[in-house]
């Protein structure tokens, strides 16, 4: 029990805490694919930070851990959430994501604009973001068919 506390504790300490929309970044150590890593005594294994998050704010771990925001380092809560299949887990994340874009007024994007943003991949992303009043993220993310990618596959 006391054992436990103390890698919670610890990982408080490397957590830079912001508000609970901003990524929460973490200020350990990172392992080779990016995640934070956090040493637990307890178990005398090296834990993944995002996942010992997970484990504080929801529960036990049922399945993997993944981001909604796509930042391995960060810890925040509300940006994580288990999956069960990596299919189950790329649906969860293209959901949230348009949740997020149709909800937050930086980007409100309707269907016609996502598929004018994707024709216009030739342009450079200040003019689209300047355009669109979007970050250059959203941008990115369009083009690669990695957002709003929900909407399409939704007859699935
Ligand atoms: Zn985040």
């Amino acid at each position: 029990m006391g054992k436990k506390m103390d890698v919670v504790k610890k990982f408080w300490a490397k957590v830079e805490r912001r508000s609970d929309n901003e990524c929460w970044p973490w200020k350990g150590s990172f392992d080779k694919d990016g995640y934070g890593q956090i040493w637990d005594g307890n178990i005398g294994k090296m834990l993944r930070s995002h996942r010992l998050s997970a484990q504080i704010h929801h529960g036990e771990i049922t399945g993997i851990v993944c981001h909604s925001c796509d930042n391995p380092s960060c810890c925040n809560p509300a940006h994580l959430f288990y999956g069960t299949s990596a299919d189950n887990v790329a649906d969860k994340i293209a959901k949230e994501r348009q949740a997020r874009g149709e909800k937050q007024g930086h980007s409100k994007l309707t269907e016609e604009q996502v598929a004018e943003i994707r024709k216009r991949a030739d342009e450079s992303y200040k003019t689209l973001t300047d355009e669109f009043n979007i970050c250059p993220s959203t941008v990115y993310r369009i083009w690669n068919g990695d957002a709003w990618k929900h909407s399409h596959s939704r007859a699935r």
